[in-house]
């Protein structure tokens, strides 16, 4: 099985030039959904994790039954403003401008090791800024994981010596 079959590229969305691409096609079918899952989460177990964080809003998509299969913790990274208590925040830069994430202050223990996952590592600006929320509460990054990795965008270069999983990459 070729999860690859199951992701549909959408040519100029959301502008000309992008294929994005789709995993709610992937997430429609069970068996595969939950295959790809299982697989993230054998790469957090070999990393001992304590905790999955997961930016907004496909992150929960893969880090939410990550957790859950694991029997760990899942903690939200949000836009600023919808965290309802005291956060920590990160700015990111978009193509225009910036944009700011957060995290809830007491979402993580010092010294707790953490898997960081998203659906899609493209640029890394968001998961760098997640990194960075981690960071500032002292947790360890144990390892990043993603359904797709954007070879051409290149965003594993200034993200550090971290153990990254892939289950699909694209030239
Ligand atoms: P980055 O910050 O440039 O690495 O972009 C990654 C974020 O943008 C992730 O949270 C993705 O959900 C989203 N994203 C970027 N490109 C795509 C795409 O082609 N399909 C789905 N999500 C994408």
């Amino acid at each position: 099985m070729d999860y690859k079959d199951y992701i549909t590229v959408v040519q100029d969305y959301p502008q000309d030039g992008v294929r994005f691409k789709d995993i709610t096609t992937l997430m429609q079918d069970g068996d595969v959904y939950k295959k790809a899952i299982e697989e993230m989460a054998a790469f957090a177990n070999d990393h001992d994790i304590d905790v999955v964080v997961g930016p907004e809003a496909r992150g929960f998509v893969v880090g939410c039954p990550i957790a859950y299969s694991l029997g760990k913790g899942f903690v939200p990274v949000r836009k600023k403003g919808k965290l309802p208590r005291e956060t920590v925040d990160a700015d990111y830069g978009l193509e225009y401008g910036k944009d700011t994430l957060s995290i809830h202050k007491d979402a993580i223990k010092p010294g707790q090791k953490v898997l960081i996952t998203d659906d899609l590592l493209a640029t890394g600006g968001t998961i760098k800024a997640t990194v960075n929320l981690v960071e500032q509460l002292g947790g360890q990054v144990a390892g990043l994981a993603f359904l797709i990795e954007l070879l051409y965008l290149d965003g594993r270069k200034d993200l550090g010596n971290f153990d990254i999983f892939s289950l699909m990459t694209y030239d």
